[in-house]
């Protein structure tokens, strides 16, 4: 798939808008189980990147997610800047800058291990991951139809989980009944890209 700086701009502006629309959402789910900064922390982050759009927008695909993941780092915080610059950062190592869906799924594949170590943490574990391994699953098969409807689904059956990492599982039993909030915004922006990629020429 040949993806234009217009598509790059498009997606990066997609995903950043997405996220920041929903702060006060993702916020209020981390108040319910965490220290109520996830929205916050992602805000700060997105705006960041959409600060540095015209620079990222320009850069080759793999330079571009990269350079996301780097700005990730270093503006989001918490739990969640360290994981999702690892997520980008990788994907950025591993996408060509053509990417096809079996480059997508290796990228992913790669980036997901990457969050995977670095928070030690896998799936049922309620968080981003249990959104992220889903929609890995679904690359990998080759059917990516419906992706953004199955990662709003992932988030969701978080809710019952019993939290084993991140501050909800501080929680124990009390994290159930609730969504995770990362694997919210995880959702988001996979919703954000399928919509982006869906309407590009
Ligand atoms: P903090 O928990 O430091 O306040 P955030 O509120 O920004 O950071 O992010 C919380 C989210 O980060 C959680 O909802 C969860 O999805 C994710 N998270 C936290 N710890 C881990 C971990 N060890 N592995 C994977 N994801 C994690
Ligand atoms: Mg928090």
């Amino acid at each position: 798939m040949d993806i234009t700086a217009a598509t790059r701009r498009a997606l990066i502006e997609g995903v950043a808008d997405s996220v920041i629309r929903h702060a006060d959402e993702l916020t209020g789910l981390d108040q319910a189980i965490g220290d109520g900064d996830h929205g916050i922390n992602m805000r700060r982050g997105f705006e960041a990147v959409l600060a540095d759009l015209d620079r990222l927008a320009a850069l080759p695909l793999p330079e571009a997610l990269h350079a996301i993941g780097m700005i990730l780092v270093m503006k989001v915080g918490g739990a969640s800047g360290p994981l999702y610059g690892t997520l980008f950062m990788e994907l950025g190592r591993g996408l060509p800058v053509t990417p096809g869906l079996a480059d997508m799924a290796a990228a992913l594949d790669a980036a997901v291990a990457a969050v995977k170590r670095r928070g030690k943490s896998d799936a049922g574990y309620k968080t981003m991951l249990d959104v992220l391994i889903p929609v890995l699953e679904t690359l990998k098969s080759g059917h990516p139809g419906g992706l953004s409807g199955l990662a709003a689904a992932a988030a969701e059956a978080t809710r019952p989980m019993k939290a084993v990492r991140g501050r909800a599982s501080f929680l124990g039993d009390r994290s159930i009944g609730h969504v995770d909030p990362g694997a919210r915004s995880s959702a988001l922006m996979i919703g954000a890209i399928c919509e982006t990629l869906e309407a590009a020429p």
